[in-house]
This record gives C-alpha cells, structure tokens and sequence, in this order.
C-alpha cells in the first residue's frame, strides 16, 4: 500500500491508541508507547511492555537495551527501514511486572491492527513473554531460541529480551546470532521476490 494511504490509517490507529483505556494499564501511564522504527517494514521486533524511560519519552526501547538492540542491528547490516519495534503491551505496567494474560489480551486488537499497518515478513519474540503471547506455548527462551517457528504464515524467531542479555553477558552472541539468522532471512526472502519479478 502507498505511503499516502497508509498514513492517515496509521494517524487513526495511533489517536485509538492515546486513546485507550481497555485495561487498568491505561490509567497509570504517562504515555501511550507505541512504536520506534519504520511504519511499514520487513521485520518487526516485538517486547514485553515499555519500562519507565519508555514510558516517560512514548518511544519503545529507548534505554539501554534499546541502545544495545539497536547497536545490533545495525552491526549485522539492517537498514533503519528494515524494522519496527513495538511491544505486546503499550502501556507501562506499574514496577516493571510483567503484563498480566488479561492486559495482553485487551492490547491485542490494537497489536493485531499493527501488524496489518507493517505488514512485516519475520516476527522477532524478545523473551519469554512476547514468545508466549505469540504463539500460546510455554517454553523456556534458552531452549527454543534461534529457530524459526511458522505462524500464520508469517515467519517467528524468538530470541532474548535484550534487557536479559545486559544482565547476562554471556548470551549477547546468542542474541547476536539469532539476529544475524534474521537478517540472513531477510535476504533470502528479497533475494526470492527478485528471481519472481524477473519470471
Ligand atoms: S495497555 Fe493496551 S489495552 Fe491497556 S490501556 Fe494501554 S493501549 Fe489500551
């Protein structure tokens, strides 16, 4: 879809968004944190819920994980319009917890207009959280990640919160291959719409 289409779809979404007040999340923010990166874009990266510098700037992971997600990326060669980042909850839950089953569950149409406005090619679950709203499985993240899971014929890899890998150096070059497995698929994925356009 043209930008000049999507434009005015994405301004209403994110007015409905500043907007909401389907959960008890709602009342205690400070703002509505939606998203960070390209509107529309290949690959989106999907957290947990925003944190309190999120929460005080409405811009997902903009603190130090942010930075080091960030610093990633676009190390392994992804173009700032390759990706959007976004979070399962938009609003901050009080202390940091993690949002409850019935706080995801009430963001979910909002996320679900989201991913129709991206229209991403590959998902990327940062940490347990986001991979069990994702695909409804418990698991833990040192176990399935780094390898692709279909859903809804959309392409998901989980990997680390990049807040974990800060606590625990030790799997930054995890984090840092699952990514890379990402960006090689993003590739594959253009290098494959190439070979059809040229039929
Ligand atoms: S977390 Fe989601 S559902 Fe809850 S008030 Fe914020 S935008 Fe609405």
């Amino acid at each position: 879809m043209p930008r000049s289409e999507i434009m005015p779809l994405w301004q209403k979404f994110v007015e409905d968004c500043h907007n909401c007040r389907a959960c008890p999340l709602g009342a205690t923010r400070t703002n509505c944190v939606i998203s960070r990166g390209s509107i529309q874009a290949p690959v989106m990266l999907i957290g947990e819920g925003p944190g309190v510098e999120e929460d005080r700037q409405g811009l997902p992971f903009v603190g130090r994980s942010g930075r080091l997600l960030d610093d990633l990326l676009l190390a392994l060669g992804f173009e700032k319009t390759d990706f959007h980042i976004g979070n399962i909850v938009k609003c901050r839950p009080p202390g940091n917890r993690v949002p409850t089953t019935e706080e995801a569950e009430a963001c979910r149409p909002l996320l679900g207009r989201q991913f129709n406005l991206v229209k991403p090619k590959l998902i990327v679950t940062l940490g347990s959280t986001a991979w069990r709203w994702f695909t409804r499985q418990e698991g833990q993240i040192s176990k399935i990640r780094g390898q692709w899971v279909k859903k809804g014929g959309i392409e998901l890899m989980p990997t680390f919160h990049p807040a974990y890998v800060l606590r625990n150096p030790a799997a930054r070059t995890l984090l840092w291959d699952d990514l890379a497995a990402c960006y090689q698929r993003l590739q594959e994925l253009r290098a494959e719409a190439r070979a059809a356009a040229d039929v």
